[in-house]
C-alpha cells in the first residue's frame, strides 16, 4: 500500500503506485488542458508531484515540452544563478563484496586490479588535486567489511581535512558509500561530511534483486531505507540518484520523484541533491548489454524535469557525460559538475597503463580543470568553489530557506565569487585568469545588497594580498 510516510521501502516507493502513475502518465500525455495545469503550477516554483511529472515525462508534444525546457532553464536562474558548484571524486578503494553486475569492481571480477590507498597515497591524491583547485570532494569506495571500514573512511576524512598544502584546502567532503547503519552514520556527521551520498541504481524492487545478486547490496529495503537511516543519525544532507540505463527510464523517475516526497514527508526536508549518471563502459561491463539505455535528448527531458520538479533541489552531473551534453544540461538546471576526474584508485597520482586500470568507468569529459573552468566562463558561467553553507550550519532546511526566502544572491553569489577569485590567483592558467578576473568585475554588480557588495570587493583585494577563505 502506498504510504510516502511510511518507514518502509515498499510502502514509499509503491511498485503499484508507480505503476498506476505510468498509467495515469500514459492516458493523459495528449491531455493538452492538463499539461496546460501541471505547467502552469510549475511556475509557482513549489515542484510537482510525481504523477504531474510522469505527465509531463509521458507527453511528446514538440511545443509542451519546449515549454517545458524554457522553464527549467527560468527556474535555474532564479534559483542558482549562473553558478555552478565543481567538485571531483576520490577513490578510496575498489576492494567490493557485493555482486553489482553492472560495475567493474563487483567480486567475480578476479582480473581488475584491486587497491586500497594508503593514509599516505590518500596525502599525495589529496596534494594533486589541491594543486588543481579541487576545494569539494566526493569519497567513493567499493563495499568491504574489513577491508573498507567506516573506520578506514572515517580515518580518511580526517587524513583529507588535515592537508594544507600551499593554499590549498578540501573543504568540504561528501561521501558516496554503500547503505550502512544509523551509528556509522553519526560518525559520518561527527567526522563532518557534507552530503551523505547514495545511488538507488533501481527503484525497481524485481531489477534491483537480479541487478544485485549477492552481497548485503542486495537488500533492497536496507538500501531503499538508508537515507531515512541516514537522517536519523543527523545528516542534514543527502544525495539521491538512479543509475539510468539499468530500468525503464520512466518508471525511475517516478520512484526517484517519490523517494524525494518522502524524505520531505518524514523529515521535513527533501534531497539535497540528486545525481543523473548513465551506465558506461568500463573494465568487464558492456552497456550494450543492458536495455534501457535513454539517448541525449530523453536524458535532457529527464533533467529539465527533475528541475521543475524539486526546485529545490542541486543537481549533479560528472564527467561520464561529454562536453556538449554536459553543456545542454547545465542550462537545464544542472548546479554542480565534476571536473579533471579520475575514477581509479591513485589516479591522481599515478595514471595507470590501459591494462593496469582499476577505473570504475570511461570518462567521457576529459579536459583539465583549467580547460573546464574557462569553458564554464564562456558560457556565461561562474564556476564556484564555494563550501560556505555547511560549514556556516546551513544544512537541511537550513539551507532550504535560505534558497526559498530568495537570499542566494546575497551569499551564495558573493561566495562563489570569492573562491572563484582564489583560483584564479592560485591555480589558472593566464588565459583563464584574464577571462576571470573580467567576469567578477562584472558580476560584481549583481550581488543586490551595497553592503554585501562592498565587503565582497573588499575581500577580493584581501584575496589578492594572500589571504584565504573568506565566506559569507
Ligand atoms: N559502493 C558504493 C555503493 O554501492 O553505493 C558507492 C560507490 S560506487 C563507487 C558509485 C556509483 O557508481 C554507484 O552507485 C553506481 O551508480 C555507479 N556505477 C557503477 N558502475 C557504473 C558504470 N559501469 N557506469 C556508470 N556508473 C557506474
Amino acid at each position: 500500500m502506498y504510504n510516502p510516510k511510511s518507514l518502509k521501502a515498499e510502502e514509499f516507493i509503491s511498485h503499484d503506485e508507480v505503476l498506476e502513475t505510468l498509467a495515469y502518465a500514459e492516458e493523459n500525455k495528449n491531455n493538452v488542458a492538463l499539461i496546460d495545469e501541471i505547467i502552469e503550477k510549475a511556475k509557482e516554483r513549489k515542484g510537482l508531484s510525481h504523477r504531474e511529472a510522469s505527465v509531463l515525462l509521458a507527453c511528446d508534444i514538440p511545443e509542451k515540452i519546449q515549454e517545458c525546457y524554457d522553464l527549467a532553464e527560468q527556474i535555474k536562474k532564479d534559483f542558482y544563478g549562473n553558478r555552478i558548484v565543481m567538485f571531483a571524486p576520490l577513490y578510496l578503494s575498489n576492494y567490493c563484496v557485493n555482486g553489482c553486475v553492472y560495475c567493474p569492481y563487483h567480486m567475480q571480477n578476479k582480473h581488475i586490479p584491486r587497491k586500497k590507498l594508503t593514509q599516505e597515497e590518500i596525502v599525495k591524491e589529496v596534494m594533486a588535486l589541491q594543486d588543481m583547485g579541487h576545494k569539494r570532494l566526493a569519497l567513493e569506495a567499493g563495499e568491504h567489511p574489513t577491508m573498507n571500514p567506516i573506520e578506514y573512511i572515517l580515518e580518511s576524512i580526517k587524513t583529507i581535512y588535515s592537508i594544507k598544502h600551499k593554499n590549498g584546502a578540501i573543504r568540504r567532503v561528501n561521501v558516496n558509500i554503500a547503505a550502512t547503519t544509523v551509528e556509522n552514520y553519526k560518525k559520518l556527521k561527527e567526522a563532518g561530511i557534507g552530503t551523505y551520498i547514495l545511488f538507488q541504481e533501481t527503484y525497481h524492487k524485481e531489477s534491483y534483486e537480479q541487478l544485485h545478486p549477492t552481497g548485503p547490496k542486495s537488500d533492497y529495503a536496507y538500501h531503499t531505507e538508508a537515507m531515512d537511516r541516514a537522517m536519523e543519525g543527523g545528516i542534514d544532507d543527502v544525495g539521491l540518484g538512479v543509475l539510468f540505463g539499468l530500468e525503464l527510464y520512466k518508471y525511475e523517475f517516478a520512484a526517484l520523484l517519490m523517494h524525494a516526497e518522502h524524505l520531505e514527508a518524514v523529515h521535513g526536508v527533501g534531497p539535497h541533491t540528486i545525481s543523473v549518471p548513465r551506465l558506461k563502459r568500463a573494465d568487464d561491463i558492456d552497456p550494450e548489454k543492458f536495455d534501457n539505455g535513454i539517448d541525449d535528448e530523453t536524458f535532457a527531458k529527464l533533467c529539465a524535469l527533475i528541475r521543475i520538479s524539486v526546485p529545490y533541489t542541486g543537481m549533479i552531473i560528472s564527467t561520464r557525460e561529454s562536453q556538449a551534453v554536459r553543456e545542454k544540461v547545465i542550462r537545464l538546471g544542472v548546479s554542480q559538475i565534476s571536473g579533471a576526474s579520475r575514477t581509479s584508485v591513485g589516479g591522481y597520482t599515478e595514471p595507470e597503463p590501459e591494462d593496469e586500470s582499476t577505473e570504475q568507468f570511461d570518462v567521457s569529459d576529459k579536459r583539465t580543470l583549467d580547460e573546464v573552468v574557462k569553458w564554464l566562463m564562456e558560457l556565461g558561467y561562474i564556476p564556484s568553489f564555494c563550501t560556505a553553507c555547511y560549514r556556516e550550519g546551513r544544512t537541511g532546511d537550513r539551507f532550504m530557506s535560505l534558497l526559498k526566502a530568495g537570499e542566494i544572491q546575497n551569499c551564495c553569489h558573493p561566495n562563489a565569487l570569492i573562491t572563484l577569485k582564489e583560483f584564479l590567483m592560485d591555480y589558472a592558467s593566464e588565459e583563464t585568469k584574464f577571462i576571470g578576473e573580467k567576469l567578477i568585475e562584472a558580476e560584481l554588480e549583481n550581488i543586490p545588497r551595497e553592503k554585501v557588495k562592498e565587503i565582497c570587493r573588499d575581500r577580493l583585494v584581501k584575496i589578492e594580498q594572500g589571504i584565504r577563505d573568506f565566506r559569507f
